[in-house]
């Protein structure tokens, strides 16, 4: 990758091997600008489509991906360095969330009736419009899901869309790109730029782009939600995380393991919604750190297809990753699996017992295959010490207890929980998602999805025309006792 702020090419590696795989030439400001001067020309139409042409459109799309599929996971995993199976996933979440947004079109955008109340005379509904154009931002972890997911959302609400992928990962947003305009025939409808932060930025401040929905680091979003506020521009903000996964007693120990692990080391441990701090009953710990201590011993981390995790997809989160743990090596219990692999930046499977609760690695998202344990007494300590860190993207709560489950879900600042399971809450295209506090906010995914694109505009006319309102100058005077004994009769 170049690290130029405007670079004239993106050049993309394989961070499993560090060999290079493609460049692909960065759009030049005076190309930005030709784009967005496509998007205003299109905008007008795609605003004014009729739902049923749009989930025809993204039906064809969705169709297309999956005549293309062994290429999007070929290219996944070229660029991102996961597991061909983790790539799989992706593009299974990225067509499960297509779907949803077809099905969900017709019935959106039809007019709502609303409840006019004690006012009979008068008619009211709703009815969801477009933004116009909507630029979105997408980061590297997973190039295909994190990006159509808010691309096809956006368009579904009759946005055209200028989307910003990563520049570690512009390959399968090229791939994409190629898939719908083949299958499309709606090229400025969903328009391309690829480059860095500068790009982005402009992306961000273009006076043209009514709606930024922007994936990413805590970091950026600040930035970013800085810049939306000079113009007052709406903004999603979907960022980083820094998951808890507390585990009572009363829980199927080995399934609590399995998905500790899993939930922790999956895509390298960089996802949003990551396990990255456990927290176990005292009851149970030593058992529990018996069984997954023996466990992650036995992963792998290559780029042989034995091996069960990929590599890390940046030199800098490779970089941070072990910082973090350099700095608790000395006062933790720290238990590995193997990455032999010297080519890639690959990172162990990694667990952690007992850092710091002032650590970085306890505070800060670590975006690696490494996982910490402490231990809890009590709920309420267990809350705390959950709530602590200021993200709020997702939890999980592993106990037979229903009961206990809901207490402490809801008392758990997050913007999603997983009870028994792990991540699988992602997956679940219906289900809206997002975080609060760190986290960002705004929701995307399900109805709400699209709705965080949409204007929700409300309407009211008369069912009768009864000449003047009683509360207009020419009646109010001889209407006000009247009013006030309906008052007291319909309220009181
Ligand atoms: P990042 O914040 O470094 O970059 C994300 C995107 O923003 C990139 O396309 C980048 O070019 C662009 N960008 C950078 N500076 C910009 C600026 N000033 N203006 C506009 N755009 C700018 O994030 P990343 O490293 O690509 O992704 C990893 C992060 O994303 C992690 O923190 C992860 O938790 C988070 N994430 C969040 C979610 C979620 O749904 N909440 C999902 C996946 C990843």
């Amino acid at each position: 990758m170049n690290n130029n702020l405007l670079p004239e090419s993106l050049e993309v590696f394989e961070p499993s091997t560090q060999e290079f795989i493609k460049s692909i030439p960065a759009t030049s400001p005076e190309e930005f600008l030709v784009k967005i001067k496509n998007a205003k020309k299109k905008k007008e139409y795609w605003n004014n489509s009729k739902p049923r042409y749009r989930k025809i459109t993204l039906k064809k799309f969705r169709k297309a991906i999956i005549k293309r599929l062994e290429d999007f996971i070929v290219i996944i995993s070229k660029e991102t360095g996961k597991k061909k199976f983790e790539s799989l996933i992706e593009l299974y979440g990225a067509v499960e969330h297509l779907k949803n947004t077809e099905t969900l079109i017709n019935s959106m955008f039809r007019k709502k009736r609303r409840n006019v109340g004690t006012l009979i005379t008068k008619k009211a509904w709703t009815k969801l419009e477009p933004m116009g154009i909507a630029g979105i931002i997408s980061p590297w972890n997973y190039p295909l899901l994190l990006t159509i997911t808010s691309v096809v959302e956006a368009i579904a609400a009759g946005n055209v869309v200028i989307l910003k992928p990563s520049e570690y990962t512009p390959l399968t947003t090229e791939l994409l790109k190629e898939v719908w305009d083949q299958s499309t025939g709606e090229e400025d409808v969903f328009q391309v730029i690829y480059g860095g932060s500068d790009l982005g930025s402009k992306l961000v401040n273009s006076n043209d782009v009514d709606i930024i929905c922007f994936t990413g680091s805590t970091k950026i979003g600040k930035i970013i939600a800085r810049d939306c506020a000079k113009y007052l521009k709406p903004v999603i903000l979907e960022l980083g995380g820094k998951d808890p996964m507390i585990i009572c007693d009363d829980t199927d120990l080995n399934r609590a393991v399995n998905a500790a692990l899993w939930g922790g080391m999956t895509n390298a441990g960089q996802t949003c919604i990551s396990v990255e701090r456990i927290y176990v009953d005292e009851r149970i710990k030593d058992i529990f750190i018996e069984k997954i201590s023996k466990k992650v011993k036995q992963l792998t981390a290559g780029k042989s297809t034995n091996c069960d995790i990929g590599s890390i997809t940046t030199k800098n989160g490779l970089e941070k990753i072990i910082n973090q743990i350099n700095k608790v090596k000395n006062m933790s219990g720290i238990y590995q699996g193997i990455a032999d692999d010297k080519k890639g930046y690959f990172y162990p499977p990694t667990i952690v017992v007992d850092p710091n609760d002032d650590s970085d690695l306890m505070k800060e998202e670590t975006f690696g295959p490494v996982v910490s344990i402490s231990s809890f007494r009590t709920i309420e300590e267990v809350i705390k010490k959950a709530n602590s860190v200021g993200y709020g993207l997702s939890a999980s709560i592993f106990t037979k207890n229903k009961k206990k489950a809901t207490i402490i879900a809801k008392q758990l600042k997050v913007g999603s929980i997983a009870i028994n399971d792990v991540l699988s809450h992602y997956g679940i295209a219906d289900l809206p998602f997002g975080g609060t506090g760190l986290s960002g906010f705004g929701r995307v995914h399900g109805k709400e999805g699209i709705k965080s694109f949409c204007n929700l505009k409300s309407y009211m006319t008369n069912r009768l025309q009864i000449g003047d309102e009683i509360w207009w100058y020419s009646k109010s005077k001889r209407y006000y006792n009247i009013i006030i004994r309906f008052l007291k009769f319909y309220f009181g």
